[in-house]
């Protein structure tokens, strides 16, 4: 089964979200397959956003992760990857429709709450980097409930 890397950002905690934004994957029948809260050093932080080393907004980016405690998690489901981008919203909430994470909760871009994998490569890679320990391994007794 798919599995997706998402992150509450520190602002998402900050702000009392944590709830909710488990909530709406959980409500949509997804699986929760790994959870926890930590403060990443700016090494690690640089190594997940790797691949914006070279935007101007970098520094920012790195700042703003490494300001307080994330909630990192996996989350499994058929197509978890780009139907958790659709729960997340586009990435400036200014653009994220109403109903999103961002569209509902956001306003600027680099105070945007939340992180979803772009792609199942990346998902196993961002899973590898944030849960280098095996993940718990349970099934659900819902599954028959969610997918026919
Ligand atoms: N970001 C930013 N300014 C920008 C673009 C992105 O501060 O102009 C931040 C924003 O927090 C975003 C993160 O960098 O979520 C990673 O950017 P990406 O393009 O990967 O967006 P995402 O995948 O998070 O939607
Ligand atoms: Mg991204």
């Amino acid at each position: 089964m798919e599995q997706t890397f998402i992150m509450i950002k520190p602002d998402g905690v900050q702000r009392g979200l944590v709830g909710e934004i488990i909530s709406r994957f959980e409500k949509k029948g997804f699986h929760l397959k790994g959870l926890k809260l930590i403060n990443v050093e700016r090494s690690f932080a640089e190594k997940h956003y790797a691949d914006l080393s070279a935007k101007p907004f970098f520094n920012g980016l790195v700042e703003y992760i490494i300001s307080g405690p994330v909630v990192a998690m996996i989350w499994e489901g058929k197509n978890v990857v780009t139907t958790g981008r659709k729960i997340i919203g586009a990435t400036n909430p200014a653009d994220s429709a109403p109903g999103t994470i961002r569209g509902d909760f956001a306003i600027d871009i680099g105070r945007n709450v939340i992180h979803g994998s772009d792609s199942v490569e990346s998902a196993r890679k961002e899973i590898a980097l944030w849960f280098p320990e095996c993940p718990v391994n349970w099934l659900s007794s819902l599954r028959p409930w969610i997918y026919e």
